[in-house]
């Protein structure tokens, strides 16, 4: 059998436990053997220290990228809102603008109908004018046929008187 700290045999178990217990040299190795252990542990320890130190880092860090990520939906949530508010503000300005167009459109097309309107007066007036002075020309000409007439009558008169 043989011993795990100084690597001597012995024959029985019970002799190997002995020397375990009795032997300076192998003690000394034990004790040596077992601040290895401690400061082994030690070590284990720090690492286990250290993965715990960087798991709740990362829990931290996690916990921050969440709050990052609902900061980033609220912040994307108010940029559409506002996006929106934008948007409804934009079409109001155009809606208004358009209802000026449109207002402007219709008071263009009133003074369009009244030029045109005032154009018809002048035409008709000019077609009352010109009837008018059809008219003088026609009660001209109808004197004129009178005086005709008169004179004819006259002639015609004048010559049953003669005979
Ligand atoms: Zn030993």
């Amino acid at each position: 059998m043989e011993c795990e700290f100084c690597k001597k045999t012995y024959p029985t178990q019970s002799k190997l436990d002995l020397h375990k217990k009795i032997s300076k040299i192998c003690l000394k190795i034990q004790e040596k053997d077992d601040k290895n252990t401690k400061n082994e542990e030690k070590a284990e320890e720090k690492v286990e220290e250290k993965a715990e130190e960087k798991a709740n880092e990362k829990h931290d860090r996690d916990d921050r990228d969440d709050r990052d990520d609902e900061e980033t939906e609220i912040d994307l949530l108010y940029k559409e809102t506002m996006g929106h508010t934008r948007s409804w503000a934009k079409s109001k300005k155009e809606y208004k603008n358009s209802s000026t167009e449109r207002e402007k459109e219709l008071l263009l097309y009133i003074l369009q109908l009244e030029a045109r309107l005032s154009e018809k007066d002048k035409y008709i007036t000019k077609l009352l004018d010109n009837l008018q002075d059809k008219f003088k020309q026609v009660a001209k000409a109808d004197f004129k046929i009178d005086r005709l007439e008169d004179t004819l009558w006259k002639i015609v008169k004048q010559s049953q008187d003669d005979i």
